[in-house]
This record gives structure tokens, C-alpha cells and sequence, in this order.
């Protein structure tokens, strides 16, 4: 098998005003960037709305192991297989943030012929809304700062201000820093920190913005810290959310690329996973769903993380209801799940996990089963994908069928990362015929259940816990939310992807154990409150052998190394 970056540079690409005619966008809607990429303008959402809606599929897997387990490339295999069986299929993914690019991951374009190209191009820039969140980001910072600077007029409590500052870089030197070091002019010290920009809620923000004027409107409602009587101090009262909003004019239009078989693909938003909710746009879905007749968007992470946030943050905001949900599942992290092996974040995958073992897949199918216990409470119909690695064994991904059809759900191997589209087929008439069940959907909770019981709701519903413990500190900050008016917020639970539990060493589907509440911060302009359960790191570190190391420029200006 060629390496993901030889399989995207010998890809034929079609011109993106095809592309886009294949799902219904005039050339006057499109704004190239390059030769491989265009912005869409947000004028097509309202030329598109008389055209039927496709299917809204959502791409989710069990609990991966720290490599991932292929979301990005089903996802994009899927998108490709409704293209051989004739049906348009449209991709939306989020946009890879470059530290993990250059840190231990590596991009996320899918791989082997189920790509999105230039694979060079999605990891590295893009059109640039990752810069233009950072950008954003800071400016609220530096005017945060400069406010305390020139007067204070506001009261804010310099201990209160929540707002720090991103880069998308992965450096844990950055986690805790002072600024405003120096003389008298160069201001005042304060300890603060650095973010990576994919956690900015600026980002989670843009991911969920139905309009530019939406967005202005909900960077307003960001709140950056405390007066001194605790009351919120906003963007707004900052006076920053015009500028802000300014900055991000072209961010708000999702970028157009194709996948090797000339698939459309709309990318955009990158929010991150652990904190905000990890999926990329309503924009792009919107877009998304007018153009084909199936769209095939990704979730972060598991069912209980990003699948759950998909259907109770972003369709309660969007409006917006799915008609199946993939979960994707290998051999390898089902075996990781029966606990029989060491699996170290940041350290290769140990070697026994590769022996033939139907046995070990079987014990950690318990994952499989509780993430499609969660698809299933939302009245969604869930389609298991085994995604095929050479390294499997017959024995074993018989095993995975087996446990499907018993909990009564369609299943099907797919080989999209070898075969490309051809290679979904079996997956995509699965997907289609579970389209054609009449969606159920719901949310978990109310809008107006306490935050309180909406993170109990969760606990015990999706992660299998006994209950929740909050500390109190964390009591006291719930009751701030809720005297704030923010109690009618969705909750957007920051935990191990790791784990269904809180503890990333727990395989399988752990029981008998209780969902520990440290902290909660609110994300008010994104709309969701985030409970803080076990350590959680926003600004992410490379490793001993960082991915950076191994990415250069060869003699003829080619890019290597990229995985
Ligand atoms: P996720 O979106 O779930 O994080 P990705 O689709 O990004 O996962 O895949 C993670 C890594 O695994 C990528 O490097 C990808 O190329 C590789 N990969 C995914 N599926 C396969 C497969 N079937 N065979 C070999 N490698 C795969
Ligand atoms: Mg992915």
C-alpha cells in the first residue's frame, strides 16, 4: 500500500466548479482559494433551500485507542460508495488542527484511497480559519487586557478573567505564563495561559453560527471573566465582538475539496473534542444536506462523546435531525477493550495485540454495545462499519458481526482504506436501508432540566456511571450558572475519549463507578456549559519523537513525511 501522501499526490483532480455543480452550486458561489480549494459563500443556504434535503448521516465509532479508529477515512469511504451507486454523497468533516499534525496523530485527510486531497493542503493551513480563530481569539485578549490597562472601567476582577490566550501549536511551555512583564508601560503581571486554538471557544462558536450576524451576536454573549461583585463581564461590554466578527468574515464560509474519486467535501471548524463539542459546522451541514442526497458528517471521539454532543448540542441548535448513525469499530480497539492488553497514550500500539484472538473481541464488544445503546437512545438507527486493517483476522471481524447482529443492527466490513468507494459499498446499502427507517429522533434532556440533572442525565444514561460527585467548588459554580440564566444551556461534558468512563485506563464498558465533577466553565456564546470531570489538558504537548521530525522538503520542494 502507497503512503497516504503518495495515494493524494497521484490523485487526478476534477475542477471545483464540478465539484460544486454536482451538488447544485453556481459557479458565483464559489470563491477559489488556490487550485484545490474554494470558499462557498452563505449565499448558497438560501439559493439551495427549495431543493428536497438529503440524509443526514452522522459518523461515530466505539471508544478508540489514542491512534484512532478510522471515523475520517469511513467517513470519507462512505461518502465515495454512494458515488459508485450512483447517489450524490457529500462529506463534512472538521479541519485538522496542526499540532497534532506535527505532534503524535498526525493530519486527519482519512487515508489509503478514502482521502481527502491535497492531503497537504487540509493539514496545513488551509484557507486559513484556523489563523483567523487565533486571531480573534487574541484580540479579545489583548483588548481584555488593555481594559484592565486603561482604567477598569468595567470592575472586572483581573483574578476573575477566564480568557486566555490560543495558538495552534502544540507547546506545553505555554500552559502557565505571566505577562505584562516589564516597566510601568508594558502593563500589569498576571498569570495567564495559552490554549490550543482547536479548544478557543471563538472556535466552537463558529462551528455552531447559523449567520454572520448569529456569530457577531453569540461572540457578544462570550463571557471573559467576573466584576468584582460577580457579575459576567462579556465580549460585548469588552466592545470586541464587532472586530471580532470582522476578523472571521471569510472563516464563516465552509471550504470545498474532494476526496480521490472527486467526492465533495466540505471542511470546516475544527472545535475540540475534550472541551467544546468536536464537530464541524451547522454552516457546512446545512450547505451539505441541500446538495446530495446522503450527508456523511463526522463526530469526535466515541458515541458517548462526540455522537452525543452531535445529537444534543448541535441538532438541538441546528434544528436539524439525523436519519442514521454509523459507528465505526476495529478488531484492534475491540481487543484493546477486553483489558487483556497495555495500551500507553503516546507509546505504539503493543505487538500481541496483532495475535489472532476472536475471544478478546468478544469480551471488549461490551464497548460496541453500550456505544450502540447510545445511538439507539436518541431514537437514531445506528450501522456498524468494520473498518478493515490487513492486520485482522477473518475470526475476529466475524466476531464483530456476530455482535451486531444480536443487538439487531446491520453491520458490514468495509475496505474503503484499501478498494476506496467500491470498497463501502456493502456499507453504504446498509446505510441506506437504515435511512429509510422512520427516524425517531430525540434529545436526552430538556432544555429546561437543571444543569445538575442534564449531567446526571448523561452519566448514568450514555457513560454507564452510578452517579456524579461535584466537588464544591464546582456546586458553587453551577449555582452561578444557573442564577446567571445560563441553566438552559445543553451540557457538553469534558471527559477521557479514552474510556467510557472518566478513567482512561477503564476498558470496555466499566460499571460501578461514579462520574467525579472538579470544575465547570461555561462557553455562553457557544451555548453549553462544561463540567470538568478528571484531568483535562487544552493545551496539548509533543511527544519524545514529535511527527515534526520527521516532515521535510525534499530536493524538487516536495513535501515528506506528512502522515
Ligand atoms: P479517526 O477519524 O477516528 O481519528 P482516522 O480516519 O483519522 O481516524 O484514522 C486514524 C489513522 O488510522 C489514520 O492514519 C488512517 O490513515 C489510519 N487508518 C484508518 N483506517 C485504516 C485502515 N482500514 N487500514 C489502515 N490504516 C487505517
Ligand atoms: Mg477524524
Amino acid at each position: 500500500m502507497p503512503s497516504d501522501l503518495a495515494v493524494s499526490r497521484s490523485a487526478v483532480l476534477e475542477p471545483l466548479d464540478h465539484i460544486a455543480a454536482g451538488m447544485g452550486l453556481g459557479d458565483h458561489l464559489l470563491e477559489p482559494y488556490g487550485r484545490a480549494t474554494a470558499k462557498i459563500s452563505l449565499e448558497a443556504i438560501g439559493e439551495l433551500h427549495d431543493r428536497p434535503p438529503g440524509r443526514y448521516v452522522v459518523v461515530t465509532a466505539i471508544t478508540p485507542t489514542p491512534l484512532g479508529e478510522g471515523k475520517t477515512t469511513t467517513t470519507v469511504g462512505l461518502g465515495q460508495a454512494f458515488g459508485v451507486l450512483n447517489q450524490r454523497g457529500v462529506i463534512a468533516i472538521r479541519q485538522p488542527s496542526m499540532g497534532p499534525t506535527f505532534g503524535i496523530k498526525g493530519g486527519a485527510a482519512g487515508g489509503g484511497y478514502s482521502q481527502v486531497v491535497p492531503m497537504e493542503a487540509l493539514n496545513l493551513h488551509l484557507t486559513g480559519d484556523m489563523h483567523a480563530v487565533t486571531a480573534a481569539h487574541n484580540l479579545l485578549a489583548a483588548m481584555v487586557d488593555n481594559h484592565l490597562f486603561q482604567g477598569n472601567r468595567l470592575g472586572l476582577d483581573p483574578h476573575s478573567v477566564t480568557w486566555r490566550r490560543v495558538l495552534d501549536v502544540n507547546d506545553r511551555h505555554l500552559r502557565h505564563v505571566v505577562t505584562g512583564l516589564g516597566g510601568r508601560a508594558d502593563g500589569t503581571p498576571r498569570q495567564t495561559g495559552f490554549d490550543i486554538t482547536a479548544a478557543s471557544e471563538v472556535m466552537a462558536v463558529l462551528a455552531l453560527s447559523a449567520s454572520l450576524q448569529d456569530l457577531r451576536a453569540r461572540l457578544g454573549r462570550m463571557v471573559v471573566g467576573y466584576t468584582y461583585d460577580g457579575e459576567p463581564v462579556t465580549a460585548e461590554a469588552i466592545r470586541a465582538a464587532g472586530a471580532m466578527t470582522v476578523i472571521l468574515r471569510e472563516a464563516i464560509k465552509p471550504n470545498l475539496m474532494q476526496t480521490v474519486e472527486g467526492t465533495p467535501v466540505l471542511v470546516h471548524c475544527g472545535p475540540f473534542g475534550n472541551i467544546a463539542h468536536g464537530n464541524s459546522s451547522i454552516i457546512a451541514d446545512r450547505i451539505g444536506i441541500r446538495g446530495s442526497d446522503y450527508l456523511i458528517t463526522e463526530a469526535g471521539f466515541g458515541a458517548d462523546m462526540g455522537a452525543e454532543r452531535f445529537f444534543n448540542i448541535k441538532c438541538r441548535t441546528s434544528g436539524l435531525v439525523p436519519d442514521a448513525a454509523v459507528i465505526v469499530a476495529t478488531v484492534r480497539a475491540l481487543k484493546a477493550h477486553s483489558g487483556n492488553y497495555r495500551i500507553v497514550a503516546g507509546k505504539p500500539l503493543p505487538e500481541d495485540l496483532l495475535d489472532e484472538n476472536p475471544r478478546d473481541v468478544f469480551e471488549g464488544a461490551a464497548n460496541l454495545r453500550r456505544q450502540i445503546a447510545n445511538v439507539r437512545l436518541h431514537g437514531v438507527t445506528p450501522v456498524v462499519a468494520v473498518n478493515a486493517f490487513p492486520t485482522d483476522h477473518p475470526s475476529e471481524r466475524q466476531v464483530i458481526l456476530d455482535v451486531a447482529a444480536e443487538e439487531g443492527v446491520r453491520a458490514a466490513v468495509s475496505t474503503h482504506f484499501s478498494d476506496g468507494g467500491k470498497g463501502a459499498v456493502p456499507l453504504a446499502e446498509a446505510v441506506a436501508e437504515a435511512c429509510e427507517e422512520p427516524s425517531e429522533f430525540r434529545l436526552l434532556y430538556a432544555d429546561d432540566l437543571p444543569l445538575t440533572g442534564k449531567i446526571d442525565t448523561v452519566a448514568r444514561g450514555v457513560y454507564g456511571a452510578d452517579g456524579i460527585d461535584i466537588a464544591p467548588a464546582a456546586q458553587r459554580q453551577l449555582d452561578s450558572y444557573e442564577r446567571h440564566g445560563y441553566g438552559n444551556l445543553p451540557v457538553c461534558i469534558a471527559k477521557t475519549h479514552l474510556s467510557l468512563s472518566a478513567d482512561p485506563t477503564l476498558k470496555g464498558a466499566p460499571r460501578g463507578w461514579r462520574l467525579p465533577v472538579r470544575e465547570v466553565r461555561a462557553s455562553v456564546g457557544a451555548g453549553f456549559i462544561y463540567p470538568i470531570c478528571g484531568d483535562m489538558r487544552t493545551m496539548p504537548a509533543l511527544s519524545s519523537s514529535p511527527a515534526a521530525e520527521h516532515i521535510d522538503i525534499d530536493g524538487n520542494g516536495n513535501i515528506v513525511g506528512l502522515k
